[in-house]
């Protein structure tokens, strides 16, 4: 694998596109992965309801650059992602998506938008698992020809950095990211990253570093100019420049070291472009985050405290089923002449919320959940 890494210097992003255009010129362009006809999955980052200025989310003029982009190339661009746990359940990512900018900047460059929440999942195998024999990945991923990463540059209270690899924690859905962010330690998690990574196999990443986010990262931390457009054919070789340019050591980010004792990716990739030492920034480091300095044994408990599970409510629900076909691991289950849904298959990916017509799926947060997102949107 090519494992070249350009950086271009773009300080707005009103010249994103012409920066893209370089970096991936730099590399040898789209067209040594896309083949006319290709479905090309591009995956930002929308991880919360939050605006393009919030920094965490990749900022929607990188999503319609790439668009355009991969359209000239001949493909046909598909945008999609599923985002992170928020209180509002089944309407989060579709809500992500509205108010980071990224689905205007799809629709009006003639993307397909999936919500990988409601288009379904499929049971897939990991060969060569460390964490998850056994995953959920979005369908979206396992339909499209060529899959194309578009993280953030920021920091992570787990991982310490988040890049084009961690950035594919959003093709699973929310209880299999749960347990994976209660494992015992960074290290693990960083393995079950590359579980997932391993499964997906990314032709590309494009990182948008004209903005960042520094300290309590990926959501609470400050934005911070950063100034570059990146790309490379390989998403390891890509954070581990990108790790380095923010003053991190990239050996101590738990997903590049997962990925390199996989064989993934090199600790020395060649840059190429503008050199990394002009473009060095040193990006404040997270402080550690609650759930990261937990003892493990406090996280095993609190994994079976922290839910937010669906139910049906028989006095409404009409029994017209919709959710039951739409239940991509057979959950909901009819008993007496009315469904229930069968919490240890449920995989909380809340399609049957989001499809009823009766508005019958509701949801029940436990204690902790309560707590942790009073207040919030
Ligand atoms: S989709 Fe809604 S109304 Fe239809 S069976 Fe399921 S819960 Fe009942
Ligand atoms: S029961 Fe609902 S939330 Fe659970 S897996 Fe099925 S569709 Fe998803």
């Amino acid at each position: 694998m090519n494992t070249k890494v350009s950086i271009v210097k773009c300080d707005d992003y009103s010249k994103a596109r012409d920066a893209i255009k370089e970096a991936l010129d730099l590399i040898g362009g789209l067209e040594k992965i896309i083949s006319p006809g290709n479905r090309v999955l591009l995956k930002p980052n929308v991880l919360a309801i939050k605006r393009p200025e919030a920094a965490v989310t990749t900022h929607p003029v990188i999503v319609s650059a790439m668009c355009e982009l991969v359209k000239e190339a001949g493909g046909i661009p598909i945008v999609g992602d599923g985002s992170g746990v928020t209180s509002s359940a089944s309407t989060a990512t579709a809500e992500a998506l509205r108010v980071s900018g990224i689905e205007e900047a799809a629709l009006t460059s003639g993307a397909e938008l999936i919500n990988f929440e409601t288009s379904g999942f499929v049971e897939v195998d990991i060969s060569g698992a460390k964490q998850f024999p056994r995953l959920h990945i979005a369908k979206a991923v396992l339909d499209a020809d060529v899959i194309i990463s578009l993280p953030k540059l920021k920091t992570h209270e787990l991982t310490l950095y988040t890049g084009a690899v961690k950035n594919f924690f959003g093709v699973i859905p929310r209880k299999d990211r749960k347990d994976a962010h209660f494992l015992e330690d960074r290290d693990r998690f960083g393995d079950a990253v590359v579980d997932i990574y391993s499964f997906v196999k990314p032709h590309l990443a494009v990182m948008d570093g004209i903005v960042g986010m520094e300290g309590d990262g990926p959501s609470a931390g400050t934005p911070i100019s950063s100034g570059v457009i990146m790309a490379s054919y390989d998403c390891v070789a890509l954070d581990v420049v990108a790790s380095e340019l923010i003053g991190f050591d990239p050996l101590q980010i738990p997903t590049n070291k997962a990925a390199l004792a996989r064989g993934f990716g090199t600790k020395k990739p060649e840059v190429v472009g503008t050199p990394l030492e002009k473009v060095k920034i040193q990006f404040k480091k997270p402080t550690g985050g609650a759930l990261a300095l937990m003892p493990p044994f406090f996280r095993r408990i609190l994994r079976k405290q922290f839910t937010v599970k669906p139910f049906i409510n028989t006095s409404i629900c009409t029994l017209c089923k919709a959710c039951v076909l739409n239940c991509s691991v057979d959950a909901i289950e009819e008993k007496n002449g009315s469904l229930k849904i069968n919490e240890d298959k449920c995989i909380q990916c809340y399609c049957c919320r989001e499809l009823c017509p009766s508005h019958a799926v509701e949801i029940k947060k436990s204690l902790l959940v309560r707590i942790v997102t009073r207040g919030k949107k």
